[in-house]
């Protein structure tokens, strides 16, 4: 392998790479795909995984049982499903004499700051010890309120929560293509994405596989938390093992989003990793301009309106009054304060409200810029 530029690699397996599209998990690509993993492992790469495929394990597991399309049937399946997968990552990885350690996470565990810290320092510690953390969504207990909800975007958080610095989206298509290369013959691959804009949304809107939740929809979303937050993303085929390498090794294959320059410091990835903003704060031009120009915080004076439903320490989205998000930041103020101070001036935040927690609704410190 070639001298890797990278040293903590997160690896995102689809549903349709662990099963090749089958009903059933593919050992023996499973098997290939550690060997490489391995090998990055043993030149000193961190290397966290983040696996799909516990639902069907647990179809394959329980011999196709017919069930009712609940929320508990796939529950169920996850259960079942998650133990016989990570026995077999267990198993696979053992061969190498690599241990592995099981993290099973939902959107509440990054949303709230300190589970976010706990999960940032469980994952550090196993990677400390050279364990590798085999990563998957807690589908066996989480309801749809408290889901992320596909593995795209799970392992971006995983990979904001690791400060990883390249994530590999491994799927069942060689990367993102200018039409659906399934129907469309012309279609060719894009090499390399700079900005993720409503066209490339649009483009990448209906391509999907039935046996995993994500599609390319949820990749570009994964691409984007990811590379914002100072992270390399790319999404390329999982059929072979081997790319696992040749991307560590920094080959071009596959559709690349570069990160971007500035690499947010960990509170400020941690805020926009939590995509679940309890609410919206307008903002006027004035303020815009101090937010984006001056590196300014936001105060009272600038808000014009509120809304959504959030209390103090929430994140929020600061939108301009063209409805455009301009930035994401924790506020010191509840909603219901803020609707009371907007447009105020700071130094009457006091005797309106009866307290006060500060001068600024969003400190600059706790805000990142969209
Ligand atoms: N967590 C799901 C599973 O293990 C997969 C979700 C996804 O593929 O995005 O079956």
């Amino acid at each position: 392998m070639e001298q890797s530029p990278y040293r903590r690699v997160v690896v995102k397996l689809g549903t349709s790479v662990l099963t090749g599209g089958s009903q059933s998990l593919d050992k023996a690509h499973m098997a290939e795909l550690v060997r490489c993993m391995a090998e990055l492992h043993q030149s000193g790469i961190d290397i966290i995984v983040c696996t799909s495929g516990a639902i069907a394990a647990g179809r394959e597991c329980l011999d196709y049982p017919e069930l009712p399309s609940t929320m508990s049937s796939k529950q169920l399946l996850a259960a079942v499903g998650q133990s016989q997968l990570i026995q077999l990552w267990d198993q696979l990885f053992h061969a190498y004499g690599i241990h592995v350690g099981q993290i099973l996470l939902t959107r509440e565990d990054v949303d709230d700051r300190e589970r976010f810290l706990n999960a940032r320092d469980t994952l550090d510690a196993m990677l400390e010890h050279r364990v590798v953390p085999i990563v998957n969504e807690n589908d066996a207990v989480a309801t749809q309120e408290i889901k992320v909800g596909d593995n795209d975007n799970l392992s971006a958080l995983v990979s904001v929560l690791a400060e990883a610095d390249l994530l590999m989206l491994l799927t069942d298509q060689s990367g993102l293509f200018t039409a659906d290369p399934r129907s469309n013959p012309d279609a060719e691959l894009i090499c390399e994405v700079k900005r993720i804009d409503d066209s490339l949304r649009e483009l990448a809107g209906d391509s999907g596989t039935n046996l995993g939740t994500g599609g390319m929809a949820t990749k570009l979303q994964a691409a984007d938390v990811a590379r914002r937050s100072g992270i390399d993303v790319v999404i390329a085929a999982g059929a072979s093992a081997e790319n696992v390498l040749k991307l560590a090794g920094g080959m071009r294959i596959g559709t690349h989003f570069p990160a971007l320059d500035e690499p947010s410091n960990n509170r400020k990835r941690w805020i926009l990793a939590g995509s679940s903003a309890g609410g919206d704060v307008v903002v006027d031009d004035g303020a815009v301009k101090a937010l984006q120009q001056t590196g300014s915080s936001l105060l009272p004076k600038g808000v014009v309106d509120v809304a959504g439903n959030f209390v103090r320490g929430d994140t929020v989205r600061i939108i301009n009054q063209n409805g455009v998000i301009i930035a994401r930041g924790i506020s010191r103020y509840s909603m219901n304060d803020l609707k009371k101070i907007k447009q105020k001036h700071s130094n009457s935040i006091e005797s309106v409200l009866g307290y006060e927690y500060g001068d600024v609704v969003i400190h600059r410190n706790d805000l990142i810029l969209v």
